[in-house]
């Protein structure tokens, strides 16, 4: 059986790098503690932690267990872009996964499908594993022509080997934390989207599609074993709860 992914999104937190490193003292603490290795992590800390975060995983229990992550990736690799960080740059400080299409970036900040799009090309031009974040705003009627249309926009133009590169994280903006009366969804409804997902994706590339799907959604120590344990997931993709260590450390221990 595959090890279950899970993937810590800090958002803009914590805000000093102090904070960050004990948080992962925590967990390398948690990890010592297990007898064999049962899960694979990766951490997607602000750009400013990158670096610092990285030779922490290299070392100790996270040895073979966590890979580094961000948030974003310029779509452009070497322009004149203020504020952008671009592949390479995150390459070279060993990024092997990055979050593209987040609701907050889509919602809060405007990215287009077009945009997640071609950030998605960005990190599969890298080496990188895109973590691409799709999910419907409200569950209403239309809510299955939408995750449709948007699986398909910001998949669009990959080939299908590049599609297969990808891991797939349905993220509900109804159910991510930040929003106002979030609440999670269940595992049998997120499992209805995702297969709405792959679907579009079969129809479109008509082959299998194997990727893997990680659930995202205000997931804490009391709802992370119902997804984790469930086999139409392959992990969970946390925000909130991931900054905070003892907590964080609780939804490790659901595996
Ligand atoms: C996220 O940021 O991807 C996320 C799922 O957030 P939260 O767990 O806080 O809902």
């Amino acid at each position: 059986m595959n090890k279950k992914l899970i993937v810590a999104n800090w958002k803009m937190n914590p805000q000093t790098l102090a904070e960050a490193l004990s948080i992962l003292d925590s967990v390398d603490e948690y990890l010592g503690s297990l007898e064999e290795q049962e899960l694979s992590l990766v951490f997607c800390p602000p750009f400013v932690f990158t670096e610092e975060v990285g030779k922490i995983l290299r070392t100790s229990h996270f040895l073979h267990q966590s890979e580094l992550g961000t948030q974003d990736v310029s779509a452009d690799d070497n322009s004149a872009m203020t504020g952008e960080v671009s592949g390479p740059m995150l390459r070279e400080l060993g990024v092997r996964y990055v979050i593209v299409g987040h609701s907050e970036r889509r919602w809060k900040l405007g990215e287009s499908d077009e945009i997640v799009n071609k950030k998605l090309k960005a990190a599969l031009r890298n080496e990188m594993i895109p973590i691409v974040c799709v999910g419907e705003r409200v569950r209403d009627d239309n809510f299955k022509d939408f995750l449709k249309e948007q699986t398909l926009n910001t998949f669009a133009g990959l080939s299908s080997d590049e599609v297969a590169r990808c891991l797939i994280a349905y993220e509900p903006v109804w159910a991510i934390s930040t929003t106002p009366g979030a609440r999670p969804d269940t595992p049998q409804n997120a499992l209805e989207s995702t297969s709405l997902i792959r679907k579009a994706l079969i129809t479109n590339y008509q082959l299998p599609i194997t990727n893997k799907f990680l659930y995202g959604g205000s997931i804490t120590s009391t709802n992370a074993r119902e997804f984790l344990k469930n086999e139409g997931f392959d992990g969970v993709l946390v925000g909130g709860s991931s900054v905070n260590k003892e907590e964080f450390v609780k939804i490790l221990s659901q595996i």
